[in-house]
Order: structure tokens, then C-alpha cells, then sequence
């Protein structure tokens, strides 16, 4: 249950609930974010889901992330687009400027790399959040980039527009608080074995922390098929769709593992109701250090982009 107070009342009146509902035999817990802030009782709302914030229940209206101008959960489909890994300045550079003119609209790039072995490439670390910064400036676009622990959110915060959170961090309760304490839009990818149930319950410790601005990232979870490298769920989208307010994005490309499956998924993933798309994208996969297999080369990212226009089109959506 939640008590939705009106805006504008102090901190007695706010006391005065929470002692009310302490004599009623319930913790009271304050949530101060943008559409939750409390006054005076206005409703008190019963909410089926466990996942009280997040929930279609609350707020019956999507909800759109805001990115410098840009609107993730409205009208029109946002493609993230860029490496895998930072690896260069000159990597960077010249992803950059190629999604943008292939009209991608945020830059990804990953420079605290989440490796299953501890041999492989880690990532550029401050100095690949620098060479992302530096591809901001160039060419507008704002920038995604993985927070991999809470010790490093303040300084990733310092250079991201968007903190993403990886697939392997989903339940990483005390990472979840902490970006939910920074206020900037957070992309949360889906564990490779999380249900939607516990994916929205992560979702809701970042709103619980009074972070409006989650995004919802379906990235392929793991089942018993091995010609891809995950199984990406498309189920998820209508049904995260229904079940909550919140924008959600696909990501084809650590969905299937396959740069040639990326196009046809990304298609279905608009067609299906997704609000965006993030895509890996490399100079040169053949030499990319992480990820290679299943990036785009530039020509083709543009090639999908002209083919993703038709598709958002048909179901009432723009590029
Ligand atoms: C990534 O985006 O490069 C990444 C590591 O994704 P995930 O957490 O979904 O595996
Ligand atoms: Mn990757």
C-alpha cells in the first residue's frame, strides 16, 4: 500500500502520517522523488504488485527518461549506438561521429568492462570515460556507460548522462541504492537469469531511492538453446510494457551474440513495442577487444538504421 500526499505541506504533517501509520502496525518509508513527494493525504492507493513504484498500478501514464532534450518513452524510438569497450581515443572518435550520422541519438561505450574472466581486457577505466566525454563534445551525443560498483558510481557519474547498470549487477542491492541516491537516468539491464518479477523489483530499489528515472533494458536471458548467446525475450517488452510504466529498451546485439542477427531483432524489438534500441558498434569487430562477433560495422548500423524507419512507422512511432 501506498499513501500518495499532496505537494506543498512541511515535515510535521509528514511526521503526523508516519507516526499514524507506525500506531497501524506498519514501517512508514519516505520516498522524496519527483511524482512521489508527500503533503497531505490525498489517496491511499492498495497495490497488488510487489513492485509498488514501478508499477502500471501507481501510474497508469508511461513514464519518458529525460537526456539532455532527448525523451526515452516517448513518441519516437532512441538508438544508443557505440563499442563495446572504449579502446581508443581514435575508436571512439570515429564510432561517434558514424552513429550520429546514421541518427543515433545517445553514444554508448563500456570503460569499467564486466569480464567473466579475469585475464580479459578490463577496460580503460577513468581514461575511457575521458574518451567518451571528449565524443560528447564533438558531436552532442550523451553518453551511456556501465557503473560496475558502488565505489566507482561518483566518479562515472562525474563523465555518464546515463549510469548503466549490467546485466550481472541486477540484484546488486547496494549498487542499486546508490545509483537510486544519484538522481541521473539509469539504464538497468536484465539478468541473464532474472525473472520480470525480480527485474522490476531491482528497478524498484533505484525508485525506492527516490530515482524516477530507470530505464528498462531486455538483453537476452540464458535458456538450454547454444546457437545464440542468449535467448532474447521479446515476451518481455509488451509484458514489461503492461505490468509497468517505465520505458524499455532491447538490446539485440548481447541478445543474440551474432552481428547478423542484430538487425532482424532489432526490428522485432520496435515492432513489438520497445521505446529504444542499444547496439554495439566497431570500427573493426575483427579486432575488437571485446565483443567483436556480435558489433556492427558503421555501414551496417546505418543499413539498419534506414530499415528500423518503415518498422517504427507502422506502429505509429518515429526514428
Ligand atoms: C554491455 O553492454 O557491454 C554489457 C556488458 O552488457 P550486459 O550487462 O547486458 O552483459
Ligand atoms: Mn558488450
Amino acid at each position: 500500500m501506498i499513501i500518495i500526499l499532496k505537494s506543498g505541506i512541511g515535515d510535521a504533517a509528514i511526521d503526523d502520517v508516519c507516526r499514524r501509520v507506525t500506531e497501524m502496525g506498519y514501517a512508514p518509508h519516505i520516498i522524496r522523488g519527483e511524482f512521489k513527494t508527500i503533503v497531505t493525504v490525498e489517496s491511499v492507493m492498495p497495490v497488488q504488485q510487489p513492485f509498488k513504484l514501478a508499477s502500471r498500478e501507481v501510474r497508469p501514464e508511461p513514464s519518458e527518461v529525460r537526456v539532455n532534450g532527448i525523451s526515452i518513452g516517448g513518441q519516437a524510438i532512441v538508438v544508443m549506438a557505440g563499442p563495446c569497450s572504449v579502446e581508443s581515443e581514435a575508436q571512439v572518435r570515429e564510432v561517434a561521429d558514424a552513429v550520429k550520422a546514421a541518427g543515433a541519438k545517445i553514444l554508448r561505450g563500456g570503460a569499467f568492462k564486466p569480464r567473466t574472466s579475469p585475464y580479459a581486457f578490463q577496460g580503460l577505466k577513468e581514461q575511457g570515460l575521458k574518451y567518451l566525454a571528449d565524443a560528447r563534445k564533438r558531436t552532442g551525443l550523451p553518453v551511456v556507460t556501465e557503473v560496475l560498483e558502488t565505489e566507482s558510481v561518483e566518479l562515472v557519474a562525474q563523465y555518464a548522462d546515463i549510469l548503466q547498470i549490467g546485466a550481472r549487477n541486477i540484484q546488486n542491492f547496494t549498487l542499486l541504492r546508490r545509483v537510486g541516491e544519484m538522481g541521473k537516468p539509469v539504464l538497468l539491464k536484465r539478468g541473464m537469469a532474472t525473472s520480470i518479477q525480480e527485474f522490476l523489483l531491482s528497478a524498484e530499489y533505484i525508485l525506492a531511492a527516490g530515482n524516477p528515472n530507470v530505464i528498462l533494458c531486455e538483453r537476452g536471458i540464458r535458456t538450454f538453446e547454444t546457437t545464440t548467446r542468449f535467448t532474447l525475450d521479446l515476451n518481455a517488452v509488451p509484458v514489461l510494457k503492461k505490468l509497468s510504466h517505465l520505458p524499455v529498451v532491447v538490446d539485440p546485439s548481447h541478445g543474440t551474440g551474432h552481428w547478423d542477427l542484430v538487425a532482424p531483432m532489432a526490428k522485432g524489438a520496435v515492432a513489438c513495442g520497445a521505446d529504444g534500441l542499444i547496439i554495439e558498434v566497431h570500427p573493426n569487430p575483427e579486432e575488437a577487444l571485446s565483443d567483436g562477433p556480435q558489433s556492427l560495422k558503421p555501414s551496417k548500423f546505418v543499413q539498419l538504421m534506414r530499415e528500423l524507419r518503415p518498422v517504427a512507422e507502422a506502429v505509429g512511432r518515429s526514428l
